[in-house]
Parts: structure tokens; C-alpha cells; sequence
């Protein structure tokens, strides 16, 4: 699906949150293949590389030091220190895609979605949830964590998550993917039709 582009006056940055067990993953590697007129960010960290994790790719990995420098220079649109690690948006993988009118989706936890509704106003910011705390429970659990302190330390994390939904745009429930998928490509399709966007036929009259 391509939008018309050519309309947008700027472009747009979206923010996507929701609390771990919500498939935010999945849900934005298939809006990303579904909408090629979307940019990923890719964040920066100080956490450690995964298997199959690329620098670049998935996360700029830098040490403490090198993030910390960063964020005092300002290079940062937002930045958290979440479970240990360090991880923020720097402004460098936005700022010249917003510039040439590009698109942009970040995929960050709760309280960098806050900082860049703060900074951002005219963000667009999408809260995914689960249907309800029984499937958030399965899925938990359906990702192999036997243990059931590990597993009530992330129910009570993503309870207390929950109760940032309100601070978002939207709130979407993925109960089934696909619709889940379709209804944030709707949403993401609606701003940008947002008469405050809109650069046109109607700028030429005024
Ligand atoms: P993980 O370590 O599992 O890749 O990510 C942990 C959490 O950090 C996820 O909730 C992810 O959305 C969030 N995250 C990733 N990049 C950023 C970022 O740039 N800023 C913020 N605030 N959170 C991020």
C-alpha cells in the first residue's frame, strides 16, 4: 500500500508502545512490509547484542559512556534507562527523514512514548494491548517463562504499563493480528489525512 505522499506537509513521526507480551514485534515488522512509505527508527542501546542481532539493523549498540555523551550533546529525542540498560532515539535516524517529508515509527517503551508526546505534540502515538490479563498471562507464559516469580514480575509490569494507555492517541486491541494490523495502517492513514497535514489544492485557494 502506498500513500499519497505527495500531500503530506511534513512528515509524520508515530510511536508505538504497549506492555511486553502485546506481539509489538510482530504487529510493526508487518505494518513496516505493509506500508513501505514507513521508516523504522532504529534506537540506540546499551544493552548487549542477541543472537542474530545486527549493529545498525536492529539497534545502534554503543557503551555507557558513548550514550551518556550522547544524550548530554543533546542528541537525543528521548531517552530511558529500562531494566538496566540504556535505550533512546536519536535524533540523527529522524530528524532528515521528517525533514524530506518522510514517515517515521518508533517502536519504544512507555515513559520515551510520554517524553515524545511531550516534545512532539503533533506525534501520532498508538498504545497496543492485549484483549484481556488471562491472554496477556498465556502469551507470557507461551514464551517459555517457567518460572513463576519471572512471570508474576512481568504480569505486575505490564499492569502497571496498562495504566499509561490513557496518555496515547489510540489504544488498539490485538486480539487477532491481522485486524490489529489493519486498524493501526487505518489510523496511521487517517492522520495523514488530517486537514492540519494536508498540503494542496486548499493552500493554493487560501
Ligand atoms: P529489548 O531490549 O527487548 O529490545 O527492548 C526493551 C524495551 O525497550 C522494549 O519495550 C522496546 O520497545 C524499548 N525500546 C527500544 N528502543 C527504545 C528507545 O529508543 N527508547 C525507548 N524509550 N524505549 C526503547
Amino acid at each position: 500500500m502506498m500513500p499519497e505522499k505527495t500531500y503530506t506537509k511534513k512528515g509524520m513521526l508515530i510511536v508505538l508502545s504497549g506492555p511486553s507480551g502485546t506481539g509489538k514485534d510482530t504487529i510493526l515488522k508487518k505494518i513496516v512490509s505493509k506500508d513501505q512509505a514507513l521508516n523504522l527508527s532504529v534506537s540506540a542501546t546499551t544493552r548487549h547484542p542477541r543472537e542474530g542481532e545486527t549493529n545498525g539493523k536492529d539497534y545502534h549498540f554503543m557503551d555507557e559512556k558513548t550514550f551518556l555523551n550522547m544524550a548530554k550533546d543533546g542528541n537525543f529525542l528521548e531517552y530511558v534507562k529500562y531494566c538496566g540498560n540504556y535505550y533512546g532515539t536519536p535524533l540523527s535516524a529522524i530528524d532528515g527523514l521528517l525533514d524530506k517529508e518522510e514517515d517515521v515509527i518508533l517502536e519504544i517503551e512507555i515513559d520515551g512514548g510520554c517524553q515524545v508526546k511531550k516534545r512532539c505534540p503533533e506525534s501520532v502515538s498508538i498504545f497496543v494491548v492485549p484483549p484481556s490479563i488471562d491472554v496477556l498471562k498465556q502469551r507470557i507464559l507461551n514464551r517459555g517463562i517457567s518460572n513463576v516469580n519471572n512471570m508474576e514480575d512481568r504480569l505486575k509490569t505490564a499492569e502497571k504499563e496498562l495504566k499509561f494507555a490513557h496518555k496515547y492517541d489510540y489504544i488498539v486491541v490485538n486480539d487477532d493480528l491481522e485486524k490489529c494490523v489493519s486498524n493501526i495502517l487505518s489510523i496511521i492513514n487517517s492522520e495523514r489525512m488530517k486537514s492540519s497535514r494536508v498540503k494542496c489544492i486548499t493552500n493554493e485557494v487560501f
